[in-house]
Parts: C-alpha cells; sequence; structure tokens
C-alpha cells in the first residue's frame, strides 16, 4: 500500500474512508443504484481519485454539474454513466453526446442538445428535471407536459433516448418539514404524466444525501449522494459518526513559529485579540487563500492532542493560536508539530462541522471551498 508522502501542507484524502462510505449508501439505497455526486472536484477531494473509488466500491452512476467537470472524468479514462445538469449556451454539448455524457434537460437544453446530436451523429442521453419545489432547475410541472411532448418527438426521430427523470430536495435536511412530501407527489405526477406520453426510462431519481439517508420513499431507481460519500453529516442534529459515515478529508500542517509574548501583545490585522497574560502563539500556516473562512475566527486547531481556538483576524496565509504560558523548550519543540484543521475528529480532534459552526455556514462550504493551493493527497 502507498502512503502519502508527508507535505508541510496538504488535504489527506482518506479513499478507504469514501469506499466505506459508498459501501454504506449502497446498502441503504438497494434495489436502488448510487449515482456519486463528484461535482466541484469532488467537493474537494480530488474528482477522478473519489470517481474510482466510489465505482470501485459499488456506485454505478457518476454526476457533475457542469459537462467540463464530466469531460474532465472521460480524459481519465473513466467510461461509468455520468450525468451533468447545470448548463449555458456556451456548454460543450456537442462534446457531452461525443464522450457519452447524460445531459439534465430542464427546457431550452433540449434544442441546444439535438443540434449537437445531429452534429455529431449520434443520439444524445437526456435526463428530463422537473421542479417539484426548489424554485431552481428543472420545469415548471405546468410546463412538464410539453417537455415530455418535444422529447419524445426527438426520441422517435433517433436524436436522442431520454434515459432519466429527475428533481431536487429543497429541505430534505430538514427531516420534519413537510415540503418534502409535497415534491415527492409532484415528482410521482411528473413520472406519472411521462409514463402517459410513452416515456420509458431506465431512472428515475430525485433523492440527495439526506434524502437517502431519511426518505426510503424517495429512493426511486437511483440516489444522487455527494455530501455522504465525504463521510459529512447533512443533518443539525446526527453527526457522521452516528450515521455511520467516515469523514475522509484530513487538513493538516506544521506549525510554523512559536513564540513567547508578554501580557497585552495584539495579534493579527486590527489587533483583535490581545493575551492577558505572559503567553506563547503558534503560527499556523494556512489562511483565506487555502479556503479557511476568514470570519471564522474562534475555529478549532489540534496541537499535540490538545485543541486551541484561532485567536485575532485569519490572514491570506496564516492564523495564530494562543498556546498559553510555555517553558522555552516546550515552545520549542512544538515548532514544527502537526497541526490539523480539521479531520474525522475520532480523537476529539475538530472537524468540518466545527468550521462551519464558527463560520456560519454548513460543512459542504467548508471542504469545497479548501483551495487548490493546499496539496491532496491519497491514503
Ligand atoms: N443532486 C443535485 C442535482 C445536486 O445539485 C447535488 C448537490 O447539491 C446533489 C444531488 C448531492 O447533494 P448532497 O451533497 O446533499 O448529497
Amino acid at each position: 500500500e502507498t502512503k502519502a508522502p508527508v507535505l508541510e501542507r496538504s488535504a489527506v484524502i482518506d479513499l478507504e474512508a469514501i469506499r466505506h462510505n459508498v459501501r454504506q449508501f449502497v446498502a441503504i439505497a438497494s434495489p436502488a443504484k448510487v449515482m456519486a455526486v463528484v461535482k466541484a472536484d469532488a467537493y474537494g477531494h480530488g474528482a477522478v481519485q473519489v470517481a474510482r473509488a466510489a465505482l470501485d466500491a459499488g456506485a454505478s452512476w457518476l454526476g457533475t454539474a457542469h459537462i467540463s467537470e464530466a469531460l474532465a472524468l472521460r480524459a481519465a479514462g473513466i467510461d461509468a454513466p455520468l450525468l451533468a445538469w447545470l448548463h449555458t449556451k456556451e456548454s460543450n454539448f456537442a462534446a457531452a453526446v461525443a464522450a457519452g455524457v447524460d445531459v439534465g434537460i430542464s427546457g431550452w437544453e433540449l434544442d441546444a442538445v439535438v443540434a449537437a446530436a445531429r452534429q455529431q451523429e449520434r443520439p444524445a442521453r437526456v435526463h428530463l428535471k422537473v421542479d417539484t419545489g426548489l424554485g431552481r432547475n428543472g420545469s415548471t410541472i405546468a410546463g412538464w407536459d410539453q417537455l415530455v411532448g418535444e422529447a419524445m418527438e426527438y426520441q422517435d426521430e433517433g436524436l436522442l433516448r431520454v434515459v432519466g427523470i429527475f428533481s431536487h430536495f429543497a429541505v430534505a435536511d430538514e427531516p420534519h418539514r413537510p415540503e418534502t412530501d409535497e415534491q415527492i407527489a409532484l415528482f410521482r405526477e411528473a413520472v406519472a404524466i411521462a409514463a402517459d406520453a410513452g416515456v420509458d426510462t431506465e431512472v428515475r431519481h430525485i433523492a440527495n444525501t439526506p434524502a437517502t439517508l431519511s426518505r426510503p420513499d424517495a429512493h426511486f431507481d437511483l440516489v444522487r449522494v455527494g455530501l455522504g460519500l465525504y463521510g459529512l453529516s447533512p443533518f443539525a442534529e446526527q453527526s457522521s459518526q452516528e450515521l455511520g459515515l467516515h469523514p475522509a478529508m484530513t487538513v493538516r500542517t506544521l506549525l510554523s513559529n512559536c513564540k513567547a509574548v508578554d501580557a497585552g501583545q495584539g495579534v493579527s490585522y486590527g489587533l483583535n485579540y490581545r493575551t492577558t497574560a505572559e503567553s506563547t502563539l503558534g503560527l499556523v500556516p494556512l489562511g483565506y487563500a487555502d479556503g479557511v473562512p476568514r470570519i471564522a475566527t474562534g475555529g478549532p486547531v489540534r496541537i499535540n492532542g490538545v485543541t486551541y481556538p484561532v485567536v485575532g483576524r485569519i490572514a491570506m496565509d496564516q492564523m495564530v493560536v494562543d498556546l498559553g504560558p510555555l517553558d522555552p523548550d516546550t515552545a520549542r519543540s512544538l515548532l514544527g508539530a502537526e497541526v490539523v484543521m480539521f479531520g474525522d475528529g475520532a480523537d476529539g480532534g475538530p472537524t468540518a462541522d466545527d468550521w462551519a459552526a464558527a463560520a456560519g455556514t454548513n460543512n459542504y462550504e467548508i471542504v469545497t471551498r479548501i483551495s487548490s493551493r493546499v496539496p491532496r493527497s491519497y491514503v
């Protein structure tokens, strides 16, 4: 087994954790299949590596937002069924058709993909999307009849194949809310309308991670799992551990400075924090250019088994922790110690959820925003 090289700053991705999480979702979803959602570079974890691990562990489909993201997976030699669902007039539909990438269709894309199919002399593979309440992409229910009808005409001409029908939930992460029931009911209606029009799809899909976990009645033929693959919980009330998931990303670095200071020492831009007694300041070489949210002062880092809050303003490249009074030998020995910004939390260390709380955001954003300046390594 190859171990990741020790890098001075890295996001270490545990591919076995990803495989474990995928196996969990395959079991939960069965007999429905699992689409591994690997958009946004697999939520920051590395799209190609995650896609391979997910397929290896039993996922049968891959999903991205953009056609360009899907094409990057094809370029890496990945030939699994693959759906991209967010487009502009400049999206490369011809390349999608040529690469056998399935295209999500909300309306105007239908003509664009048919033009691409004519150009490529190959039928496009499409999934028709219905808006059941999220208010983003997807045909309205009012326009659904017409979209289905036009798609069937093109299918009869051999220009496309309607592979799927899909929708997306708005509040599945809040299981008590009634809107999810309403969305499922509307989705069933849309599926029935399509069936009446002669659509014979391979896959109907609406569930994201929270719905896969909490709404077996929403699994249909395929579930689209993003966050859960990465071992994170979509629920405020349940940790990933309680869900049996393993967080896959650890962001780590080494302490780059450690120095004794007097009481009253101001810290970082704005001098918003001052030591109240003689103390030791540790410098962590991660900042907002690395994807640490600038707003997240107080976010925890783990050094030698102890968790410290970040004090003062988070800067572009660095942030500071107050290590308290230390004798000079201890301070010297801490220089170069490993600093974990977040990881799986197994040892009581900080998690992406902790940083989400400190930044007033969700765990999706914390992992996804870790920037390309932080090299990924894989174990
Ligand atoms: N399906 C669609 C259309 C999405 O945009 C996303 C991501 O937001 C997902 C599925 C996966 O959602 P989650 O990460 O909650 O599983």
